[in-house]
């Protein structure tokens, strides 16, 4: 098999604690869990507050809109299926800047910390989207 059409390793989409970012992002949208007990962000996503205890959350859709945070370049490749060199950015959220989300861009991009940033959804096979981000306007200013 030749490192260009190595199958790409994928997420289990169904899971109790993250399945609801998966739904959100076969539907199109960006979700991040919250607490309705205190409105914290709950990110990675998890099924109980660290805040205030509450077990009562929700997949809140948000802009999916966001600042660079920070990026690092991969030149030695791990993976047959991810063909070096490519970038790992991490995005901070615009709505919940508490929410830093991670994506790949191919290459190595001319990238400056807080550029805009925003999502898009990756099909990667049937039963798997991800949402994934490059560069684009910002809602704040
Ligand atoms: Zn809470």
């Amino acid at each position: 098999m030749s490192p260009a059409t190595a199958p790409q390793p994928l997420p289990v989409v169904d899971d109790v604690d993250t399945g609801g970012f998966f739904a959100a992002a076969a539907r199109g949208e960006l979700a991040i869990r919250m607490c309705n007990g205190c409105d914290s962000v709950l990110h990675v996503p998890v099924a109980y507050c660290y805040r205030c205890g509450s077990w009562d959350t929700r997949w809140q859709t948000v802009a999916g809109t966001g600042r660079l945070y920070s990026w690092t370049v991969v030149t030695h490749q791990v993976h047959p299926a991810y063909p070096v060199p490519y970038t790992i950015v991490l995005v901070e959220l615009d709505d919940h800047p508490e929410a830093r989300l991670v994506g790949q861009l191919p290459g190595r991009p001319e990238l400056e910390a807080g550029q805009p940033m925003e999502v898009w959804f990756e099909r990667v096979s049937d039963d798997v989207v991800l949402p994934q981000w490059r560069p684009g306007q910002a809602l704040r200013p």
